[in-house]
C-alpha cells in the first residue's frame, strides 16, 4: 500500500481525542451495532450522541468513548476513522494537508505536499 511509504501510525491516540468525534452514517451505525452485538437502541443509549441529524460517538474525559490506549472497536469503527488520516481533501488542499500532517505524528518527517500528492495520484 502506498501509504506505507510515508505513513506509520504511532498509536499516539491524538485523533481519538477531543470533545466531539467523527459522524457516523447509517452503515457505520449498523456495523457498530453488529460489532457490539447490541440492538441499535441500546448502542444509541450507551455510546452515541445525537444532535439533529448528526450522529457521533460520546466522549469521556476528552476522548472518544471507545478509546482506551487505542481503539477498542477496530472492526466496528466508522469509515471516517478507517480513512484517517488519509483524507482525500489533502490531495488538492495544501492547507488541509498542513493541518492534518501537523497534528498526526505518523507522517514521515519532512513530507512535502508535492510528494504526498504525487504518491497518492500514482496510487489511484
Ligand atoms: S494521530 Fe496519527 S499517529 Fe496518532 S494515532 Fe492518530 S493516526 Fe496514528
Ligand atoms: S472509534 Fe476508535 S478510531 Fe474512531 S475515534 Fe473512537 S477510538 Fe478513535
Amino acid at each position: 500500500m502506498v501509504a506505507e511509504e510515508f505513513f506509520d501510525c504511532q498509536q499516539c491516540g491524538y485523533c481519538c481525542q477531543g470533545e466531539t468525534t467523527v459522524s457516523l452514517d447509517r452503515q457505520d451505525q449498523e456495523r457498530l451495532s453488529a460489532h457490539l452485538g447490541l440492538p441499535f437502541a441500546e448502542v444509541k443509549r450507551l455510546y452515541l450522541r445525537i444532535t439533529g441529524n448528526t450522529v457521533q460517538m460520546k466522549t469521556v474525559d476528552g476522548h472518544c468513548i471507545f478509546y482506551d490506549n487505542g481503539c477498542t472497536i477496530h472492526p466496528g469503527k466508522p469509515w471516517r476513522c478507517r480513512q484517517w488520516p488519509l483524507h482525500p481533501s489533502m490531495i488538492d488542499d495544501p492547507a488541509n494537508f498542513a493541518v492534518i500532517t501537523g497534528s498526526c505524528p505518523g507522517f514521515k518527517a519532512g513530507l512535502s505536499h508535492e510528494e504526498f500528492r504525487r504518491k497518492m495520484k500514482n496510487a489511484s
